[in-house]
């Protein structure tokens, strides 16, 4: 069963047929899955999400799919808390973290749009998928598709962290680094995709890859008991994330399962590779593409391809946007480590470092609540914090070994050697 009514051009509005393309032959604007809306609200209630999937398939009539899913089965649904040690540092009184640095298979939100391409991948008939990534893509792609039996190539920048490579290249993809950067990459991925039969997750079959973001902000929605935050930060890179996390919230409100959306969507990216930020600023319509220079390796995008949509989303909402230093990054990524047990990568540093940012310039008011979007794990990208955590005391297998070490001149409080 299936409730698209076929791809919608952003710009020009003109229909396609649902199949592997991605802009419009008229006006190149970008494609857009678009639903049949009156039809999937005589289906779904919130009754029928909650008991659905423990998964993003519980809201699979708002996804781009026609038979059954068949890909990522244990895909999202994951926590979504209330962060009070977080929120009294800050002097928040209602802030959340959603925390996909926690999401099966790979331990970053792609796995999402990864469940939803690949599973759309395979009803178009593809045999073979490939994608261009900042990192998280390829670690996604390379173990779902192992998982569904699909061929796969899976390109990135020469100089990613060993954690992504590492975890892209035990799934035994084809692993291709280009010299160069990640617009190099997807350059060159657009040229490869018009001359063979593959399905690019995120170029040629991007309209329906992108929808699977969506399911990050139907969740924060159902969690927080059927409405929208006040805030929310989010990582932008390509800026999908944030864009579809806007129409998740309004598609809600559209079938009636949330009220009227006040949601202000903030956006949160480096000072190295700001342009989504930048252009917000300078009250600018325009995308300036940028050279990245960031640790945030997940982020490093500097030609965004949904920039101009999350800039719309931004302002429609009322929101704004910040952008950090890799310093910030780092004491933020130590920040959250400290107060929620978190340890998030460095896209998740630039969005808690902005997130910080933004409340103390009271951007995001004290008294309303907020979601921070924690999106991937801090595991991949141990080289940005490994100086900046200090290092393991080392002792002899004695006793007085671990009390001269430790207790002697330590910094460690006196109450905590209270003897037996
Ligand atoms: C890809 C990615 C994002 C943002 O992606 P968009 O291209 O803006 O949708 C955010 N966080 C992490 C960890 C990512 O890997
Ligand atoms: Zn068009």
């Amino acid at each position: 069963m299936s409730y698209v009514k076929g791809l919608k051009c952003r710009e020009c509005h003109r229909y396609y047929p649902a199949e592997a393309t991605y802009v419009c032959e008229f006006c190149f604007g970008s494609l857009e899955v678009d639903y049949d809306y009156d039809k999937i609200a005589s289906v779904i209630s919130r009754q029928k999400i909650s008991s659905g999937p423990k998964s993003i398939w519980r809201y699979r009539e708002l996804l781009p799919i026609d038979g059954d899913p068949t890909v990522g089965f244990h895909a999202g649904l994951t926590p979504l808390f209330k962060a009070d040690n977080l929120a009294r540092e800050l002097g928040m009184k209602e802030l959340y973290i959603k925390d996909d640095s926690v999401c099966h298979p790979t331990l970053s939100f792609k796995d999402r749009v990864v469940a939803v391409a690949l599973t759309k991948a395979k009803e178009l008939g593809f045999s073979t998928v490939a994608c261009a990534s900042t990192g998280n893509l390829a670690g996604s792609v390379s173990a779902q598709a192992a998982w569904a039996g699909l061929n796969r190539f899976i390109f990135i920048p020469a100089d990613l962290e060993l954690g992504k490579v590492v975890g892209s290249l035990t799934y035994a993809p084809n692993l291709v680094a280009v010299e160069g950067n990640y617009d190099d990459v997807n350059r060159l991925c657009a040229e490869i995709a018009a001359r063979y039969r593959w399905a690019f997750v995120n170029i040629n079959i991007r309209p329906y890859y992108a929808e699977g973001s969506k399911t990050y902000g139907y969740e924060i929605a159902e969690q927080l008991g059927w409405r929208t935050p006040d805030h929310i930060v989010v990582p932008a890179a390509s800026g999908s994330l944030l864009t579809k996390i806007w129409k998740a919230f309004n598609e809600f409100h559209k079938l009636g399962l949330v009220g009227p959306v006040r949601t202000r969507m903030h956006a949160a990216q480096a000072e190295g590779c700001g342009p989504i930020v930048t252009a917000l600023k300078e009250k600018s319509d325009i995308i300036r593409p940028v050279k990245p220079k960031t640790i945030a390796k997940s982020l490093a995008i500097g030609n965004p391809a949904d920039g101009i949509y999350a800039l719309d989303a931004i302002k429609q909402s009322g929101g704004s946007g910040e952008s950090v230093t890799d310093q910030e990054i780092i004491d933020a990524i130590k920040l959250l480590a400290r107060t929620e047990g978190i340890f998030t990568e460095t896209a998740g540093g630039v969005t808690m470092a902005s997130a910080k940012k933004l409340i103390e310039s009271g951007v995001i008011p004290k008294n309303e609540s907020c979601v921070i979007c924690i999106t991937g794990n801090g595991l991949k990208t141990q080289e940005a914090v490994t100086d900046h955590i200090g290092r393991p005391y080392r002792i002899k297998p004695s006793l007085d070994s671990f009390e001269k070490e430790l207790r002697g001149g330590s910094k460690i409080k006196e109450e905590v050697w209270q003897s037996k």
